[in-house]
């Protein structure tokens, strides 16, 4: 069982009411079992939202809302998921504050990246759970 992020097959549950739909991802997919996961949704976050960025091992919205509360409780869903469905693998968003498996924004909203995971990636790896990104799977497979 594969966690995916739902953005990446095309769900409109991104920040700014869009998505990430991903050829490459979809065509790795094609007849192997996954399950799509949106942690900011599972935490009661609504899309379109304001956008969040990492700071100090905490996430806040530009206005400087603290919201990492809502981005552990939709973490701590997908590592509930992946449990019951005995996931060994995700595939999640790059760059995300939730999903980034490399890159995560620095926090100052200046689009700015840097080395880092996002909030469920760190729970993920914890568990032991595989962890790439749409970045990661289109290098392995040359796209
Ligand atoms: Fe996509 Fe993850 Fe952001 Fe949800 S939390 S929109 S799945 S990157």
């Amino acid at each position: 069982m594969i966690l995916v992020s739902a953005c990446l097959l095309g769900e409109n549950c991104k920040y700014n009411g869009g998505n990430n739909d991903n050829p490459c991802v979809k065509a790795y997919l094609a007849g192997k079992e996954y399950v799509a996961v949106c942690p900011e949704t599972f935490g009661g976050l609504k899309s379109p939202r304001d956008p969040a960025e990492i700071r100090g091992g905490r996430v806040f919205l530009k206005d400087g809302t603290d919201v990492t509360e809502a981005f552990r409780a939709g973490a701590d869903i997908v590592l509930e998921m992946a449990k019951k469905t005995g996931a060994t693998e995700a595939i999640l968003k790059e760059a995300s504050p939730s999903c980034g498996r490399n890159l995560i924004y620095d926090g100052t909203f200046s689009g700015t990246k840097i080395k880092g995971c996002g909030i469920t990636v760190q729970a993920l790896l914890k568990e032991g759970i595989s962890v790439k990104s749409e970045q990661d799977l289109e290098k392995e497979q040359n796209v």
